[in-house]
């Protein structure tokens, strides 16, 4: 059975890798395309700058741009939408009784809304029985964390058991974070900007103690971890590094590190979900990686890529983590999350 989807955004970064990613999905099938009242009424084609060097396949590229209202969409819409407007249309599309999986960092820090990776914290998903109700609204919306977050939450999450009590990170951040057309050419080529608004550093110190955090009677318990960002734009087209330094209550050696990262698996692989990596984190050996022009794309960009591990003199360890920061974090992460959510009978 083929279910029909829309996507929110559709003309954006994170739109078009929506568009390439479901292109040939097994389940899902794009049906309806929503943007901007600049986009609405166009075909597809002529309202999104394609950037993706995948074919914008012909369906779509045909297929009629509509304005982001609820209505005619299908019951699932995947949004990456601007935050500046994702609040209130992705909540009237909940009113509506859509079921909508967002990219976007409006919904993510309420209590009543998953803030998901599958293999980390499928069990959040049980925030959906109340969420409803609580509302009023008859959807449901599911976040997926924001796209730096994503790579270093799967990167701290088997460290759980070893104590994680403090990290500190400093990010090297690829351009298409920043949408298109993002950063201006003259800003970032042969440079550094250490900034990144819309509060960047702020998501990744709360959105990573939700995420590693435990459901207990319903709701969640902030996992205890204190962390500390540094955020830098690079010029780099795709995937986000980050350093990372961990201190841990327990004294583990580096290759119980490298095991438990290895060994990592969750309800993806489990249920061997169609965009599930087999392996969600794999560790390099090689001195100079992770690379994003290298490993950026492991697995169709869903997998975290480590290395690096050493000894911090400051706190315990400290190694090198990187992802895809539109698949892994932004359009694959929230087809993963739907993936999940289709399995499991909620949608
Ligand atoms: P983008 O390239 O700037 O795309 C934004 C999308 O929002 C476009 O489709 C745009 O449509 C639509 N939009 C803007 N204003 C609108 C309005 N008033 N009504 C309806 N639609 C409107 O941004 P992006 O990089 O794809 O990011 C999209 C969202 O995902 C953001 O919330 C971002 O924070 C989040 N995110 C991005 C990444 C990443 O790596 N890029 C990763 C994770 C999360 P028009 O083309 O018609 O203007």
């Amino acid at each position: 059975m083929t279910i029909d989807v829309g996507i929110l955004g559709a003309t954006g970064m994170v739109g078009q890798q929506f568009i390439a990613l479901l292109a040939d999905h097994p389940w899902f099938r794009v049906t309806w395309l929503g943007a901007s009242e600049r986009s609405a009424g166009k075909a597809y084609r002529a309202a999104a700058a394609w950037r993706l060097p995948n074919p914008l396949p012909e369906d779509i590229a045909r297929m009629s741009v509509d304005a982001a209202t609820p209505g005619r969409a299908p019951a699932l819409v995947f949004s990456g939408l601007d935050s500046s407007v994702a609040g209130e249309i992705e909540g009237a599309f909940a009113h509506a009784g859509h079921i909508v999986v967002t990219n976007s960092r409006n919904y993510r820090m309420e209590a009543d809304v998953p803030l998901l990776i599958p293999e980390v914290n499928a069990d959040h998903l049980d925030l959906l029985r109340t969420q409803a109700s609580a509302r009023g609204w008859n959807g449901r919306i599911v976040t997926n964390p924001n796209c730096s977050v994503i790579v270093y939450a799967m990167a701290l999450a088997p460290l759980r058991q070893f104590g994680l009590k403090t990290s500190i990170i400093t990010t090297l951040q690829a351009i298409s974070g920043a949408g298109y057309p993002g950063v201006a050419s003259w800003d970032i080529l042969g440079n550094v900007i250490p900034f990144i608004g819309g509060g960047e550093e702020e998501k990744i110190e709360t959105e990573t103690n939700k995420i590693l955090g435990a459901l207990k009677n319903g709701a969640i318990r902030n996992h205890p971890v204190t962390v500390s960002a540094a955020v830098n734009r690079v010029p780099v087209h795709n995937g986000h590094t980050a350093s990372i330094s961990v201190a841990l209550d327990e004294q583990p050696d580096a290759d119980a590190i490298v095991a438990a990262w290895n060994s990592f698996r969750g309800k993806p692989q489990e249920l061997g979900l169609p965009s599930a990596p087999p392996q969600p984190i794999v560790y390099l050996t090689e001195a100079n990686r992770p690379q994003p022009a290298l490993d950026a794309n492991r697995d169709g960009g869903m997998t975290v890529t480590v290395g690096r591990l050493r000894r911090c003199p400051v706190l315990d360890y400290k190694f090198v983590a990187l992802g895809h920061n539109t698949i892994r974090g932004a359009a694959g992460a929230a087809i993963l999350n739907a993936e999940l959510m289709h399995r499991q009978g909620l949608l």
